[in-house]
């Protein structure tokens, strides 16, 4: 169980990351301005979250990982 911060996930890329609120034509419909490319936007967000959880589940697994001497 991690937190993943949703800020920005309807608004950022899940191919190449970039963060615009134009990515978002409506509220079915993801087109990137940076790389093109088109999703369904909910979809998009969840790539996003998955990403994102991925990312803190495994930083918060390293932190825990005492460092051998
Ligand atoms: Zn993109």
């Amino acid at each position: 169980m991690v937190y993943v911060d949703p800020a920005y996930t309807s608004q950022e890329c899940a191919e190449c990351h970039h963060i615009e609120k134009k990515n978002r034509v409506n509220q079915a419909l993801f087109i990137c301005r940076s790389c093109g490319v088109v999703a369904h936007a909910d979809r998009n967000a969840s790539h996003m979250i998955a990403q994102r959880g991925e990312t803190v589940w495994t930083a918060g697994r390293e932190s825990h990982i005492p460092a051998t001497p």
